[in-house]
């Protein structure tokens, strides 16, 4: 089947740390582009759309040890201060390059956030988790589109620090609550009333589209599976509800059926060893759909990790299609993906923090294209 649009992707891959005390308004983050050719802002044509990534936002969790800023920053003051360094830098950078896009004309359509939303579901984590992101002025207003991940619901599991499940139960029940509040849109799930409570029962995968604020129909519909495609666990939450969290391939399955007139990015949280060769086949075999055409896979969960893991891609009817970490909060990495008419190429956007100045660095990722 023909697609109705040539809609591709040019992805940038970014990365920012700055300052422990957030500048003013007054104050700016800069950017520095690592090569000449800034092609990937500056040449954006009309019709050309932008997307950031990210994962792992994760209240709180440490830095990585390469993220050095954030270390010095937070010497002998631990997780918490670390945490939410590398949340603050990350939304004034991204704040920052909003700006920057919006006034050529390119305000950035949403955020992707695959995943990790918390460390462990606690109240003060999503707590502050919202606080920084949902209510932070710099980002205006900007719409967040999650995903859950491991930390946020699979390690959470009848672990003793979670009472009756409440950090699963609390993370669902956020999760649900704020894509049909705030985003009007309903993930995969039904609810069930017997004489026990409430029972949720789906995959909770998720799609939408962003198109183009010129050209409407250049579009991409981007796809959210959470934890892993194949993830499924009840999980017990009495009084408050029982939670069934089903493998989201199926329903995978039934949503590229119905969304073929554009190309498609698919997100999820980890790609790693919990998901098996079995059901990564399966995987494969329903975004190799000929009516679909796949522009790139995304997640996060490795907190190093931003761009092509391992230089992999899946050759998928005769294209390349890249699997790419979206990058992480601690880490202070996160991907800016532009999506063209005709062409992909990936920047990445790396910041190196100094104290007293925020900027970062922004440089292309290579990206293989043509046919395979
Ligand atoms: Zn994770």
């Amino acid at each position: 089947m023909r697609l109705a649009t040539t809609t591709t992707a040019a992805f940038i891959v970014c990365c920012s740390a700055a300052l422990l005390v957030l500048p003013t308004a007054a104050q700016t983050h800069t950017f520095k582009y690592k090569e000449t050719n800034n092609a990937y802002i500056y040449e954006a044509k009309p019709g050309d759309f932008f997307q950031f990534f990210l994962g792992d936002p994760q209240f709180h969790f440490p830095c990585v040890p390469e993220n050095t800023d954030c270390k010095k920053q937070c010497t002998n003051s631990g997780t918490v201060c670390e945490s939410r360094y590398a949340n603050k830098v990350q939304v004034q950078s991204i704040g920052a390059l909003t700006q920057q896009l919006t006034a050529r004309g390119f305000r950035p359509r949403s955020i992707i956030m695959n995943g990790d939303l918390t460390d462990f579901g606690q109240d003060f984590e999503l707590s502050e988790f919202k606080s920084q992101w949902f209510m932070d002025s710099q980002l205006g207003g900007m719409k967040i589109y999650p995903g859950l991940g491991n930390h946020d619901i699979q390690n959470t599991v009848d672990h003793k620090n979670c009472k009756q499940n409440e950090c699963a139960d609390r993370m669902l029940s956020f999760f649900i609550d704020n894509l049909e509040r705030h985003l009007k849109i309903r993930p995969d799930y039904q609810v069930y009333q017997d004489a026990a409570g409430k029972w949720y029962y789906g995959s909770f995968a998720y799609s939408w589209n962003e198109c183009s604020p010129t050209n409407p129909s250049q579009c991409v519909h981007f796809v959210q599976l959470n934890n892993y495609p194949s993830y499924s666990r009840t999980i017990e939450a009495y009084p408050k509800g029982r939670w069934t969290v089903m493998s989201a391939l199926n329903w995978l399955q039934r949503d590229l059926a119905q969304n073929q007139q554009h190309p498609v990015v698919v997100n999820f949280h980890r790609f790693d060893t919990e998901f098996s060769d079995a059901d990564r086949a399966s995987f494969r075999s329903i975004i190799s759909n000929k009516s679909n055409r796949v522009l790139g896979v995304f997640f996060a969960h490795n907190h190093s990790g931003y761009g092509v893991r391992h230089e992999e891609y899946w050759c998928i009817n005769g294209r390349y299609v890249p699997l790419l970490y979206s990058g992480s909060v601690p880490g202070n990495n996160y991907l800016l993906v532009r999506f063209t008419g005709d062409y992909r190429t990936i920047s990445i956007v790396e910041s190196h923090h100094v104290t007293g100045s925020g900027y970062t660095n922004v440089y292309p990722l290579q990206m293989k294209t043509g046919s395979c």
